[in-house]
């Protein structure tokens, strides 16, 4: 069986999904599982409705308009998709009612987007001549945890997927199954995090032993660095687990970081593809990776990163200093990524904003505390680094030719990555300038 997962851009054109659909059909003595997210634009326009109605307005004519426009596209009929979008019409009024966008009907909101793509898809599919079918994930076993916003599978679920999704796959009918979506044991829907359809693609593909978990996508491959950022990047063709998931990581968005978990454990190899180019071999992810892979493989970088600062002279040599600090941080469910200590003080980086004023609060009883915001986490993914003196020499070459400050550093955590902290406004500089130094330059 073969997983293949195919991403928001290639759902949501017409001309995308007819390769699509060619590519399935070449894929069918393979006895394929497709997984599919929402149309592109189509989850943060839920999530704007969403929030629209906590003000009161309830108003999704552009998210009809857009699923309507793709159906049309295909001959295919709006009833179709008529109690999704009125499912997700009642959604929002229950937001608008209670003036307020709970995290739970959030994700309600937001399933909708996977829940139309689904039935588009099979649909289109089936009028290609490729018979299949339908399913919400959380009907074929996607089973998981009540964390609404960044939700994950509780242990039944991959006895459950395994059994049911295999079943629908022996079939005559492809499967089509939602990526991104799941429910907790007592039936509320949850999603697993903005782009989490990847993870959903391993976690299937993972239950039912797929041979290999595909990923289509609208690059050709993963990238030496975002090709929307750095022009010249090119495709990687075989990546470790580890350099795939220090990538997806550290802000690489064509892999989501869970992704590779299932691989891992599993054994089974990721491969990157580009649905506008079926041709091109992309990127395999496997457990050797590139053997003969040496120096920089590639750049990736996450925006809007806080430093957060924390001095205390008062703990000076005292022990448990570090405990307490992080104490607080998992306490919040704040995601610590970089650490950097002094005697006297620690500065870390934390990419996500929601919970960290009320661990700022706490952790203003520890010592002084400061925040920067708005920062770029930058990070170099190489092999051999340890051994290889000429890296780190290089970035600061590069960086300091475009009087580019660093403001904070980690390397050594696990021999394949160097990651700094830019200012915001030099991120995309930043990443450019590796970028010729690290590759093109050395190519010339
Ligand atoms: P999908 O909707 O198919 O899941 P995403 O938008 O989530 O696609 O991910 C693909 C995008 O990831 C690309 O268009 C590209 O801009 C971005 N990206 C960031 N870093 C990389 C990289 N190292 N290699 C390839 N793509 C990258
Ligand atoms: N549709 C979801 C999102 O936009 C999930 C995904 O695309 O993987 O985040
Ligand atoms: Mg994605």
């Amino acid at each position: 069986m073969r997983v293949m997962k195919f991403g928001g851009s290639s759902v949501g054109d017409p001309a995308r999904v007819s390769n699509l659909c060619d590519i399935v059909r070449a894929a069918l003595p393979l006895r394929p599982v497709v997984v599919v997210s929402a149309a592109s634009k189509v989850t943060d326009m839920l999530l704007t409705a969403a929030r629209k109605a906590a003000d009161g307005t309830v108003d999704d004519a552009a998210i009809v308009a857009r699923v309507t426009g793709l159906l049309r596209a295909f001959d295919l009929p709006d009833a179709l998709v008529a109690q999704e979008l009125s499912g997700l019409h009642d959604a929002l009024r229950a937001i608008a009612a209670g003036r307020e966008a709970t995290v739970a009907l959030t994700d309600l909101v937001a399933s909708y987007g996977e829940r139309v793509s689904v039935r588009f898809i099979a649909a289109a599919l089936s009028a290609r001549g490729v018979p299949a079918t339908a399913h919400d994930a959380y009907d074929v076993g996607m089973v998981t945890d009540d964390h609404f916003g960044a939700a994950d599978v509780v242990t039944e679920a991959e006895g459950l997927l395994a059994e049911r999704v295999t079943a629908l796959a022996m079939r005559d009918e492809v499967p089509v199954v939602t990526g991104f979506i799941g429910k907790t044991r007592d039936g509320r829907v949850t999603t697993l995090g903005r782009g989490g359809s990847d993870y959903s693609a391993a976690l299937v593909g993972a239950a039912i032993g797929s041979d290999e978990i595909e990923i289509w996508t609208d690059v050709p491959g993963v990238m030496s660095s975002d090709p929307r950022v750095v022009a010249e990047a090119h495709t990687i063709p075989a990546l470790s687990f580890d350099e795939a998931a220090e990538l997806a990581y550290f802000g690489a968005k064509v892999l989501h970081p869970k992704t590779i978990h299932p691989a891992v454990r599993r054994g089974i190899p990721v491969r990157v593809k580009n649905t506008f180019e079926p041709a091109h071999p992309g990127t395999v992810i496997t457990s050797r990776g590139d053997l003969g892979a040496r120096g920089a493989r590639a750049i990736a970088h996450k925006r809007g990163i806080a430093v957060v600062n924390v001095v205390s002279t008062r703990m000076l040599l005292a022990h448990g200093f570090l405990a307490r600090i992080f104490e607080v941080f998992a306490r919040h469910r704040v995601v610590v990524d970089l650490v950097a200590t002094s005697e006297v003080s620690v500065s870390c980086t934390v990419d996500r904003d929601d919970h960290l004023d009320a661990a700022l609060d706490e952790l203003r009883a520890i010592g002084d505390v400061t925040v920067s915001r708005h920062k770029t986490l930058v990070c170099v993914i190489a092999a051999g680094l340890l051994q290889d003196a000429s890296v780190c020499p290089r970035i600061f070459a590069a960086l300091g030719r475009e009087d580019i400050a660093v403001e904070l550093l980690s390397m050594g955590a696990s021999a394949i990555n160097v990651s700094l902290v830019v200012g915001g406004d030099d991120g995309e500089r930043a990443v450019q300038a590796l970028h010729r130094e690290l590759f093109q330059e050395r190519a010339s």
